[in-house]
């Protein structure tokens, strides 16, 4: 634990004057109130672009800066409590109903959230919850069922610094090894594999490696969009550029406008592409690259292009 604790904190302490935000600022919606992020999890790790990643999404938190809980936020915790609670070959159905009926099993956020919901709303969380706890199973319980993680992300704050760096685990398999050290093998579910799987996967071991003192034998990947499996194998190497990596995202959630944007597809949706001459200028000329086959089709007369 000490190794990767002290090498993040000295990594930290090296930052560049004016990159590490030091102290702990007024709470705000989102973010500390300065416009920076409180905490730098794996879904800043694996955005295509860190620019729109780094910038809390005032959505997500209420006028007191509450986080506002969802269906697409709340059904890993409502999965992962079922997993863990249930009795082995209970249904999928049965234990998420089970846990749905007892909202005290969960944060007490998401339990309120739960209580205020109307039956329609329930009724879609529980379809979302049973179709990840059938991914869930189908993915990491292949050789029998794993040790399934509770739903607290993992997260270390560096010294010096107010933001925390997290990853989530969904589940755990540790193999013994007679004499030696255990080998620990991570498991993450994901929707879908990304030119950032590695990203992800370095920073959840580096989590773990942080949190619990322990370097893990790998971390896999589990895609929920193709039921496949991507492993990565854990050492120093790994380790170290994924702390290398994790250093650049607090740099970058100190100060987002310094963060890179990276177009692509993706810009379409952003929150903050009405500010972004980046992505803007990028969707712009996919319309003309798009737009100019169409310019040649002449539309035979009487016929409405519309229909
Ligand atoms: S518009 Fe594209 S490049 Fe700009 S911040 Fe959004 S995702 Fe990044």
């Amino acid at each position: 634990m000490a190794h990767w604790r002290d090498a993040l904190d000295g990594a930290v302490a090296e930052m560049p004057a004016g990159r590490a935000v030091r102290g702990r600022p007024t709470a705000g919606p989102g973010d500390r109130g300065d416009g920076v992020l409180d905490r730098v999890g794996t879904f800043q790790a694996g955005a295509p672009c860190p620019a729109v990643a780094m910038v809390a999404d005032p959505d997500r938190f209420d006028e007191r800066g509450a986080f506002r809980e969802a269906v697409f936020t709340a059904r890993r915790e409502v999965a992962l409590v079922a997993l863990r609670e249930a009795p082995a070959g209970m249904p999928a159905h049965e234990m998420v109903t089970s846990v749905l009926n007892t909202p005290d099993s969960l944060r007490r956020g998401v339990a309120d959230w739960l209580r205020s919901l109307e039956p329609a709303a329930v009724a879609a969380l529980r379809a979302d919850a049973v179709s990840w706890v059938v991914d869930a199973r189908a993915l990491a319980a292949r050789r029998g069922e794993p040790q399934w993680h509770e739903p607290r992300a993992l997260a270390y704050t560096p010294r010096s610094l107010s933001t925390a760096l997290t990853a989530q685990v969904d589940a755990v398999r540790t193999v013994r090894a007679g004499t030696a050290q255990d080998r620990t093998h991570l498991l993450v579910l994901r929707p879908r594999s990304s030119p950032a799987d590695r990203r992800v996967a370095g920073r959840t071991a580096l989590l773990w490696s942080l949190v619990r003192g322990q370097e893990p034998a790998s971390v896999v990947l589990a895609m929920r969009a193709t039921l496949e499996r991507v492993r990565f194998a854990v050492d120093g190497e790994f380790l170290s550029t994924a702390l290398g990596e994790a250093v650049a995202d607090l740099g970058f959630a100190a100060q987002p406008g310094a963060a890179p944007r990276r177009v692509g597809p993706h810009c379409r949706y952003c929150r903050i592409l009405g500010s972004c001459a980046d992505g803007s200028a990028h969707l712009e000329s996919l319309k003309e690259r798009w737009a100019a086959p169409w310019d040649h089709i002449e539309v035979a007369s009487g016929v409405d292009p519309t229909t």
